[in-house]
């Protein structure tokens, strides 16, 4: 963290902003480095927006997964628990732009289950940070493995990555499927399978 820290006063000290202007002067220069005028009218407000927004877009890293998911009920339950087309929004860390679809998570409890609000709040966790889906997959499954050790955890995240739609590849249609399976997820075809059909099912 204080390595963090100490770039952060090194580029203040080289940007010469003061720490309360450091968003609005940031945000001003990027637009100036586009080839935008930032005082014309439209845009005066935009600095304060983009900081909203992106604040908004990296709360996750204000965020405790293990706190959201600290709170467990003792149960005989055996059956597996699936929470499944949960919408996220994310930016990919490499361009800073967006991806965003769907994610399906699944656990087999071994005497502990979690309230299912809690997954979708996960997720947003996770997602709302710069992420590559291949680590939001992981960090998903194995928070829930950690916290409370189930027999499996699966994960599959589906994602439309706008830095191969608008640019780079400019494919449309491609989705990039993920995922994580952990302990009974990977040991067990069976458990997998049933995961996967549920999924695709409209009656889960
Ligand atoms: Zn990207």
């Amino acid at each position: 963290m204080s390595n963090t820290n100490d770039e952060l006063i090194q580029l203040r000290q080289a940007l010469e902003v003061p720490a309360a202007k450091e968003w609005e002067y940031t945000v001003k220069l990027l637009l100036r480095l586009m080839g935008e005028d930032p005082n014309r009218e439209g845009l005066r407000r935009t600095p304060l927006r983009v900081k909203k927004a992106l604040q908004f877009l990296t709360s996750g890293y204000r965020q405790d997964p293990a706190k959201i998911l600290s709170r467990s009920f003792a149960v005989k339950q055996d059956e597996m628990v699936i929470v499944k087309d949960i919408d996220f929004y994310s930016m990919c860390e490499h361009h800073c732009l967006p991806f965003f679809g769907t994610c399906h998570v699944a656990y087999m409890p071994d005497g502990k289950i979690i309230g299912l609000s809690k997954i979708p709040r996960l997720v947003d966790a996770f997602a709302h940070r710069l992420q590559v889906q291949e680590r939001l997959t992981t960090q998903i499954a194995e928070a829930i493995n950690d916290q409370i050790h189930p027999l499996g955890v699966a994960c599959v995240v589906e994602a439309s990555h706008l830095c191969m739609m608008m640019r780079g590849v400019q494919k449309q249609n491609a989705r990039a499927v993920t995922s994580s399976m952990l302990g009974v997820f990977r040991s067990s075809d069976k458990t997998r399978t049933e995961f996967l059909t549920l999924i695709r099912s409209s009656l889960a």
